[in-house]
C-alpha cells in the first residue's frame, strides 16, 4: 500500500489521516507545534469556529462526532446589535433543526489528534516544521530529512510549503489576494453568577458598515468576540492609537458590549491583529503532492466555511479514492479537477458574506429580500433553498450553490413586493431552478 505523509496537524490533516487510517494506510503527520495536548498553548488563530453541516457529515464519516457533540453550543440565528441599542434576532432557518454550532478549535484539534493515534496507523511527529521541499527529499527545521516519495499532502495551512513546492513547478503559480481588512478577538467573562453575559444560542453581530463586531459561545460561558476593521484608512486598527481612541470607537458602535469586554482596553493593544486573505492556487497536484484545506484554498471567514469546506475536501478525496480503487494517480487528478471550483465559489460567497453581515443586516431591504427567499423555502422547499441555507445546510457543491444562488437573486429582485405572488414566484422557479 502506498506511503502517506501529511503535512500539518490542525484540523484537516488530522481528519484526514482518520479517514485513511479506516482505509487500511499507514500515515505519517508532520507538525511544527508541540503537542497540544502535553503543553498548553494558545489555539493559534480564532478560538471557536462555527461548524455546519458539511463539516458535521466529515466528522460522521470519521466516526468522530460522537466526541466532538458534547463541546458545541448551537446557535440558531444572528442576533443583531443595532446603534440604538436593540436587539434583533435572526433565525439561520425556517426550520429549526438547521442551525450551526460553536465550537473550541484547540478541542476539535486535539479530539482529532487522538482519535487518529487511536486508530494504531497514525503517527503524529511534533515540533516538525517543514521548511523546504525538493524533487529527493522534505527538510524540516529539526534537520531531519525524509525522502520524496508515496503521497504527500499539504494539509499545512494558508502559509503551505508543499504549495510553493507545487508552485515551483507551475505555470501559473498560487496568490494571496488580502482582503485590507484584519481581526481581533476579545473576550467577554461570565456574569458573576457564572452564566452567560448574552444569549448563548446566538452568534451575535454589531455591524458597523464599514466594520463589524461579532461574538461566539463559549462551554466555559464566555464568549469570543472578533473585531473585523480596515487595516488602514480613516477608521482602522492604524487609525485606532490610543485608549481614548479605541473607548470612543467601542462607545459609538458597540456601545451595550463595551462594558462586559474584559480587561478592554488593554486586550485591545495586547492581543495580536490577524491579517486575513484569500489564497487562489491553480494547481493542487504536483506529481505525487496535493492540497487540502486553507493550504489550497484559505478564504475569508465571513461565511464560518473555512474549516467546513476543508472537512469536505477530505471527504471528496476518499470519495475519488473509493471510485478509483486506491489508485492514486487518477484520485489525485480528479480531486483537483473537481474541487477546485467548489473552493472558488466558497472564496467568492465569503467575501460577499461580510458585506451582508456587516451592513445589510440591519437594512429594511435585505430583511425583505431575506422574508421573501423564506416564503419561497417554505413554498418550494425542493427548489427554492436560500443560499446561505444552501451553504451551511446541505452537502450541495458549493459551485452549484453559487449558480442557484445567483438564479434565486433575481427571482427575489423579480418578484419583489410586499407579498409574494406564489403562481408568478411558481413558474418562474420551474423554469430556472430544477429539483435538488
Ligand atoms: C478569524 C477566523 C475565523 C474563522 N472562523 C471559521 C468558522 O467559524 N468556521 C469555519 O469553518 N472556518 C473558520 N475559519 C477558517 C478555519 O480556521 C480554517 O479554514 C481551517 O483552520 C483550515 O484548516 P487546515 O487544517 O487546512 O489549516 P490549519 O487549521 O491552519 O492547520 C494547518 C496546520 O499545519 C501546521 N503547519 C503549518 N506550516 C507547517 C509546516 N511548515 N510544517 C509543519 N506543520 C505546519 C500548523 O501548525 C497547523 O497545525 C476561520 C478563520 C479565521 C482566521
Amino acid at each position: 500500500m502506498d506511503k502517506i505523509t501529511i503535512i500539518g496537524s490542525g484540523l484537516a490533516g488530522p481528519l484526514l489521516s482518520i479517514l485513511l487510517a479506516e482505509r487500511g494506510y499507514q500515515v505519517h503527520l508532520y507538525e511544527k507545534r508541540v503537542d497540544p495536548r502535553i503543553n498548553k498553548i494558545s489555539a493559534g488563530r480564532s478560538i471557536n469556529l462555527a461548524l455546519s453541516h458539511r463539516g458535521i457529515e466529515a466528522l460522521k464519516q470519521a466516526n468522530v462526532f460522537e466526541i466532538v457533540q458534547p463541546h458545541l453550543i448551537p446557535m440558531k440565528g444572528r442576533m443583531i446589535h443595532t446603534q440604538n441599542g436593540e436587539l434583533d434576532f435572526q433565525p439561520y432557518s425556517i426550520n429549526p433543526d438547521e442551525y450551526i454550532n460553536s465550537v473550541s478549535r484547540a478541542e476539535l484539534n486535539k479530539i482529532l489528534m487522538t482519535a487518529a493515534e487511536n486508530s494504531g496507523k497514525v503517527n503524529i511527529h511534533f515540533n516538525e516544521a517543514l521548511i523546504a521541499v525538493d524533487d529527493e527529499k522534505l527538510t524540516f527545521y529539526t534537520g531531519e530529512t525524509i525522502p520524496n516519495e508515496g503521497i504527500i499532502i499539504g494539509a499545512d495551512g494558508a502559509g503551505s510549503q508543499i504549495r510553493k513546492y507545487i508552485d515551483s513547478h507551475s505555470t501559473s503559480p498560487s496568490h494571496a489576494k488580502p482582503l485590507g481588512h484584519a481581526y481581533k478577538e476579545l473576550n467577554i467573562a461570565p456574569s458573576d453568577n457564572g452564566g452567560f453575559q448574552l444569549d448563548a444560542n446566538s452568534l451575535h453581530i454589531w455591524p458597523g458598515g464599514e466594520f463589524m463586531l461579532i461574538a461566539l459561545p463559549n462551554t466555559d460561558k464566555t464568549f469570543t468576540c472578533t473585531l473585523f476593521l480596515p487595516t488602514s484608512g480613516d477608521m482602522s486598527f492604524e487609525s485606532l492609537k490610543t485608549k481614548e481612541e479605541v473607548n470612543d470607537f467601542f462607545q459609538s458602535n458597540f456601545n451595550d458590549a463595551l462594558p462586559l469586554l474584559e480587561n478592554f482596553p488593554q486586550s485591545f493593544f495586547h492581543n495580536t491583529t490577524g491579517s486575513l486573505a484569500t489564497v487562489y492556487a491553480d494547481e493542487w497536484r504536483y506529481k505525487n503532492h496535493c492540497l487540502v484545506g486553507d493550504a489550497a484554498h484559505a478564504v475569508v471567514p465571513f461565511f464560518g466555511q473555512g474549516m467546513n469546506a476543508s472537512f469536505e475536501d477530505c471527504i471528496v478525496l476518499m470519495d475519488f479514492l473509493e471510485e478509483h480503487k486506491g489508485n492514486w494517480d487518477n484520485t489525485l487528478t480528479d480531486y483537483a479537477k473537481h474541487r477546485k471550483p467548489d473552493a472558488d465559489a466558497i472564496a467568492q460567497m465569503a467575501i460577499e458574506n461580510y458585506i451582508e453581515m456587516r451592513n445589510s443586516v440591519a437594512q429594511s431591504e435585505y430583511i425583505n429580500r431575506r422574508e421573501t427567499a423564506n416564503t419561497l423555502y417554505k413554498n418550494f422547499p425542493t427548489q427554492f433553498i436560500p443560499r446561505y441555507n444552501m451553504v451551511s445546510f446541505t452537502s450541495i457543491p458549493y459551485s452549484q450553490v453559487y449558480e442557484r444562488g445567483e438564479i434565486q437573486k433575481n427571482i427575489i429582485s423579480t418578484l419583489n413586493g410586499e407579498s409574494v405572488d406564489l403562481t408568478l414566484a411558481e413558474s418562474l422557479i420551474n423554469e430556472q431552478l430544477p429539483e435538488i
